[in-house]
């Protein structure tokens, strides 16, 4: 089922499963013609401006966090997108960057 809004008529009306994927408006004196493959592209496209416009929650605790590269002000774990780090992990990472980059600079100073 789909709502479909005639931009002709003004008025709305709901498609069912048994109707067929492109037809006139169900309004007596009105000769738009929907296609269902349209109506629903349309409303993909809203759903995802909605979900570009919410707020985003941690995973870790669901508090409302600023951006998606962040630390949590609720719970202080780092949010990296989708990708969750755990802090040891972070830091541990941080340390491998130290030492391959001290290890370049001692091949360079040679
Ligand atoms: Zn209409
Ligand atoms: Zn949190």
């Amino acid at each position: 089922m789909l709502k479909i809004h005639c931009p002709q008529c003004n008025k709305s009306f709901l498609w069912t499963d048994n109707m067929p994927t492109q037809d006139k408006c169900p309004t007596p004196d009105c000769s738009w013609n929907y296609n269902i493959h349209a109506e629903l592209k349309k409303n993909v496209n809203r759903h995802a401006v909605e979900v570009k416009s919410q707020t985003l929650h941690c995973p870790f605790c669901q508090g409302e966090i600023a951006s998606k590269f962040t630390i949590c002000p609720h719970c202080s774990q780092i949010v990296m997108g989708k990708k969750m780090l755990k802090k040891r992990y972070f830091f541990l990472a941080v340390c491998l960057i130290l030492v391959i980059l001290s290890l370049i600079f001692k091949y360079w100073v040679k």
